[in-house]
């Protein structure tokens, strides 16, 4: 999960498109990229939604929606959750004390080109800046990407980095989103992570599966799973919403093709910060195979002060869900503070 005002000016080059035709290609070149289409698309007027901010008002960051993703949401409704994650409001402009841009110490955390280390055994590749949606929560707006290696060549000197070190066993695919590359891309970038003997597991987050699920084909399944190192898919959808239709199809391939999922989540004001969308979401992902693995307490970015939920509704929220679902369904609670040696439990019962 993650983006940059360099979101626009992404890693993704017109030659990692290349092969356009392929209908998540497609797809994603048809999303919507203005505040007016949505709520034209929605039967909204732009004064029903509470600071609904206009096009030219959005700089860096703008609208982007997959129309998958806005065929769950309901027409209509301005509070509907799922628009909500996606539509810029004024209050991402208000500065709010305590709201910065690297809230989670990332820039610190940079190891070399395109590396981000945190944590013991298990390194963050920004794979590529894009993604194929912009969620206003987002943590990694702001992250530079601009300035991350953006083809294989420009990675070799951190896969180096990465090879000199015994320790490391598991490489993370993230962004931005790592299947905004075109499959030719990615498998470049996995064979050759394959090479270093002691990765064991290569593990990719990506909300395309979520919000743009025809990205999920049979080559991307079959490249995944031909790896030598065991391949760990962590998704991120926040609303029992979100599983529906062809993104539950998109989940079922990926299982079916005998890839562990696991899904993370953000607690997000308005969206999910409710008994019956927290336990509508466990459920609508295990009953798909998919295990809730975080629900994440917000990390404070600014510009997005507005989705804060408190730990203490948090903590209140994860008890009644263990009062209520089996414990393989309760995503462990936690929020990432800078310099730890990894995510910090909120509230472990
Ligand atoms: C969150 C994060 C990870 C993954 O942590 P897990 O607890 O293994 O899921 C790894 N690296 C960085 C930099 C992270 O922020
Ligand atoms: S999918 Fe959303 S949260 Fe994840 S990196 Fe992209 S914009 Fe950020």
């Amino acid at each position: 999960m993650n983006p940059v005002s360099a979101l626009p000016q992404s890693s993704i080059t017109a030659d990692d498109l290349s092969g356009v035709g392929q209908p998540w290609q497609r797809d994603l070149s048809r999303a919507i990229r203005t505040s007016a289409e949505l709520f034209k698309r929605l039967g909204l007027q732009p004064e029903q939604v509470a600071g609904g901010l206009a096009d030219d008002e959005i700089r860096g960051f703008p609208v982007l929606v997959p129309e998958s993703f806005l065929a769950r949401m309901r027409p209509g409704d301005p509070t509907d959750p799922l628009l909500l994650q996606v539509l810029p409001r004024q209050e991402e402009r208000e500065t709010v004390d305590g709201f910065v841009t690297d809230a989670v110490g990332d820039l610190h955390a940079r190891r070399a080109p395109g590396i981000l280390q945190k944590y013991h055994g298990r390194v963050l590749l920004i794979a590529a800046g894009a993604c194929a949606v912009h969620c206003r929560y987002c943590f990694r707006r702001d992250y530079p990407y601009s300035a991350e290696p953006h083809r294989l060549d420009d990675w070799e000197v951190s896969l180096r980095a990465i090879e000199g070190d015994g320790d490391v066993q598991e490489v993370i695919l993230s962004g931005g989103d790592p299947l905004m590359l075109n499959d030719q891309r990615l498998e470049q970038l996995c064979r050759r992570i394959e090479q270093i003997p002691q990765i064991e597991r290569v593990r990719i987050h990506t909300r395309l599966p979520i919000v743009l699920p025809s990205r999920v084909t049979e080559s991307l399944t079959g490249l995944l799973t031909g790896l030598r190192p065991q391949v760990v898919m962590v998704v991120h959808a926040n609303h029992p919403a979100e599983i529906q239709g062809d993104c539950r199809d998109a989940l079922r391939r990926l299982v079916a093709a005998g890839l562990p999922v696991l899904n993370q989540a953000v607690l997000l004001r308005g969206v999910n910060d409710s008994l019956a969308a927290l336990e509508g979401l466990s459920r609508s992902l295990i009953n798909v195979g998919v295990m809730p693995y975080y629900l994440h307490q917000l990390d404070r970015v600014s510009g997005t002060a507005h989705f804060e939920v408190s730990e203490e509704l948090g903590r209140r929220l994860i008890t009644e869900l263990q009062a209520r679902l089996p414990g393989y369904a309760v995503p462990k609670y936690v929020r990432e503070i800078a310099g730890d040696s990894g995510k910090t439990p909120v509230f472990s019962g």
